[in-house]
């Protein structure tokens, strides 16, 4: 399976940001990986633009499980779609956090997203209470559950695996507990949504960066990363990307 280098700039970038993304696509032309960047939605048209042609694609970070109506400042899946985006990420613990979100809500955008072309990348991870409870498969396993649509396919949806306690903080799981945690992702995967969860992608994302990519890209069942601040500057992602 291809894998895939995908970044989520979160609140981060204006128009000026995009020159990392020219310097991005002129470092890397042919990458033997996917790529992908999330910017906050004020510059996906203008991202997508740019990323016309090349192997970059755009996602958004969020969207609303309607196609439209009456919700001031929310973006449709279709909207996304419409600005130049093929995915979005959904779930992301900042948005359970920040927006209480809850696993029901998370799968009906994961649903409106796949209707509307996107691929939904379903975000989930425990927290570090969690993790030292020993609660870490079981939180996981509801929240795929929780927030997966049944019928999503290997092209529709891709799974990040974020800990919570992992996210901006430079610590990051052994690789031991990733796998861990990965293998059980895709048997949970097969039996939510079949055969299909062999070709769905398993991201791990959490202090991602260029000196530890390469030992968590080669744990089984890590298919691609979601990076957070390394993905920021071309100089940090790029080196990503050439270690998948
Ligand atoms: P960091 O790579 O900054 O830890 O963020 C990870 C993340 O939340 C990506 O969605």
């Amino acid at each position: 399976m291809r894998k895939l280098a995908a970044g989520n700039w979160k609140m981060n970038g204006t128009g000026a940001s995009l020159s990392e993304v020219v310097a991005l696509l002129s470092d890397h032309p042919a990458p033997a990986c996917d790529m992908l960047l999330c910017p906050p939605a004020t510059l996906i048209a203008r991202m997508a633009d740019l990323a016309k042609g090349s192997a970059l694609k755009v996602g958004g970070q969020d969207c609303h499980a309607n196609s439209s109506g009456a919700h001031t400042g929310d973006l449709s899946a279709a909207m996304l779609a419409d600005a130049g985006a093929s995915h979005v990420i959904l779930g992301h613990s900042e948005r359970r956090t920040d927006h209480k979100e809850t696993d029901a809500e998370v799968l009906a955008k994961a649903q409106a997203a796949q209707v509307a072309g996107l691929v939904a990348i379903v975000c989930l991870g425990e927290t570090e209470a969690q993790r030292d409870a020993g609660e870490t498969l079981d939180v996981i396993g509801r929240q795929l559950v929780g927030s997966v649509p049944e019928q999503s396919t290997a092209e529709n949806l891709v799974l990040a695996y974020e800990p919570v306690w992992a996210i901006g903080t430079g610590r990051t799981p052994t690789l031991a507990e990733i796998a861990e945690v990965h293998a059980f992702l895709r048997a949970r995967l097969v039996a939510r949504i079949g055969t299909q969860a062999d070709g769905v992608r398993l991201l791990y994302g959490g202090s991602v960066k260029p000196s530890n990519a390469a030992e968590i890209f080669a744990v089984p069942h890590v298919d691609g990363a979601l990076v957070g601040g390394a993905s920021l500057k071309a100089a940090d992602f790029g080196a990503i990307v050439a270690a998948l």
